[in-house]
């Protein structure tokens, strides 16, 4: 019974997917296994967990980690600006500070940097794996 209800919300939100552009993929949700939609901004949704990280082969756990770990990284410095901020704000940043200050933002600089180069990794294997699909 409890299944059946579950399933019925599947298809419900597989098909608000679809409406809103989502084109469902071969993969399957390792958590649920539902079938996984590709978003218009590329972002892979499951129908009843949300975004998913689509992981594969074990290059790309690491991959999806890094980007994970990235990103948590960007956002702890943000916090850590925001700081500066205040300071620069109240008058008190001193000269140490605006030092800082350039080394995060050129930490975020890198991190950006980093995390394009592994999202253009992904799609030159995904532009490879579609032109392989049309040949066969
Ligand atoms: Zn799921």
């Amino acid at each position: 019974m409890e299944s059946s209800i579950k399933r019925d919300d599947i298809i419900k939100r597989a098909a608000e997917l679809m409406r809103s552009g989502g084109i469902m993929l071969a993969d399957v949700c390792t958590l649920c296994g539902s079938p996984l939609f590709k978003m218009p901004n590329n972002e892979v949704v499951c129908p009843i967990h949300g975004r998913v990280m689509l992981v594969k082969t074990e290059e790309e756990v690491a991959e999806a980690s890094l980007i994970g770990i990235l990103t948590e990284l960007e956002k702890s410095i943000a916090n850590m600006l925001n700081n500066y901020l205040t300071k620069i704000r109240r008058g008190e940043a001193s000269y140490d500070d605006a030092r800082d200050i350039v080394y995060w933002l050129d930490a975020i600089e890198r991190i950006e940097r980093i995390k394009k180069a592994l999202h253009k990794e992904e799609g030159i294997k995904s532009e490879k794996e579609k032109s392989e699909k049309e040949s066969s």
